[in-house]
C-alpha cells in the first residue's frame, strides 16, 4: 500500500471519478511523505485546469498558479 505507481494512478482516477474512502486514505497517507507524488498531483491539476479552459468552460476566475 502506498506505492508511487498506485498513488499516481489514483490521482489520475480522481480526476474522473470519486475515490473510495480507502483510496483517499492511501493517497492522504502517502502524499505527505513523497514529493514526487505531490509534484505529480500538482502537474495533473494544472493539466485539468488547462483542458477546462480550452474547452470553453468559463468558470476559472484566476488563470495564475494556485498554491494548494
Ligand atoms: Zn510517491
Amino acid at each position: 500500500m502506498g506505492k508511487c505507481k498506485d498513488i499516481t494512478r489514483l490521482l489520475s482516477d480522481a480526476l474522473e471519478r470519486n475515490l473510495e474512502l480507502r483510496e483517499r486514505l492511501a493517497v492522504g497517507a502517502h502524499l505527505p511523505t513523497c514529493s514526487g507524488c505531490r509534484n505529480f498531483r500538482r502537474h495533473i491539476g494544472l493539466l485539468r485546469a488547462a483542458s477546462r479552459a480550452m474547452s470553453g468552460i468559463d468558470d476559472v476566475d484566476d488563470a495564475g498558479p494556485r498554491e494548494q
